[in-house]
């Protein structure tokens, strides 16, 4: 970094490594409401559900810019417990805050830029080939529990996200596709069906279900956990020749292999304990779709 934050805009020194550029949003009452997290946990989310997307491409985080909009009402300390919350979270990653921008708006707004760089391959959505092994990290579900309960008005706290950055990496030598969970596994999935031209299969008793979940919802929770979303988990299509090297991978995390890809036209099948097709209500989490 040659120039931080403070300046008219921050500088840094190229390298010569790819660099990987994604924004995204959190905004109250439509990603969270007031009360559901604390102001630190919120800057650490921020931060973690970018670096998710760097991750998914291959990448690690770099740099950082965030534009926060703050009601007027909102305490000095809050914010400063936001940013703080951020910065600590980017430092473990590895990477920093270099600027950003404050301005009063009716909601609380937190909208970041991070930049990252691949140290290897930058694995996209469109590469998944039928006969790809899928796999995703991790657990799935209880996020999207603990969204569902907050917003029906119970107590509790949003779980911390994962930090998938040096799985991304690994995975990323090997992986033909790779996307973070965000939308919901199976939506996820369809993105990837649609820009690689393939359809997919899961089998739902192979999904890795969150206890929480599990314990919450029983039989439903393979569903709920496959279509529920804000997961941060990466899920990647492996072909069959690297599923050794897979195997020797130290991912430090659990890796579950739920499905395969297959030829045909972009869709997602999820298959019930007998191979046969489950009907889902809807797809994940979708912000223009209607109430
Ligand atoms: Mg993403």
């Amino acid at each position: 970094v040659l120039v931080g934050p403070g300046d008219d805009a921050a500088a840094v020194r190229p390298t010569r490594r790819p660099l990987l550029l994604t924004t995204d949003s959190l905004i109250e009452s439509v990603h969270f409401r007031h009360g559901w997290t604390s102001p630190a946990d919120l800057g650490r989310r921020a931060f973690a559900v970018n670096a998710s997307d760097i991750a998914a491409m291959g990448g690690a985080p770099r740099y950082a810019l965030v534009a926060l909009e703050i009601p007027g009402r909102a305490p000095v300390a809050e914010i400063d417990a936001l940013v703080a919350g951020f910065s600590t979270a980017a430092r473990r990653s590895g990477a920093r805050l270099i600027g950003g921008n404050l301005a009063r708006g009716p909601h609380l707004a937190i909208t970041v830029t991070l930049i990252g760089e691949a140290p290897g391959r930058v694995v996209t959505r469109s590469g998944a080939r039928p006969g790809d092994h899928l796999f995703v990290t991790g657990a799935l579900g209880a996020t999207g529990l603990a969204v569902r309960r907050l917003a029906a008005g119970r107590r509790g706290r949003l779980p911390a996200l994962p930090n998938r950055v040096s799985q991304g990496i690994l995975l990323a030598r090997l992986a033909h596709a790779m996307i973070d969970v965000s939308d919901g596994l199976a939506q996820d999935l369809g993105h990837v069906c649609r820009a690689s031209s393939v359809a997919a299969e899961i089998e739902l008793a192979r999904l890795p279900v969150a206890t929480a979940c599990r314990r919450a919802l029983g039989e439903r929770a393979e569903v709920f956990a496959a279509t529920a979303g804000e997961d941060y988990e990466l899920l990647v299509a492996i072909p069959p020749h690297q599923l050794p090297a897979l195997a020797r991978l130290r991912l430090g995390c659990r890796l579950t292999e739920i499905g395969r890809v297959a030829r045909g036209r972009p869709a997602v099948r999820l298959l019930d304990r007998a191979g046969l097709p489950v009907r889902v209500p809807r797809g994940g989490f979708d912000h223009f779709a209607r109430a």
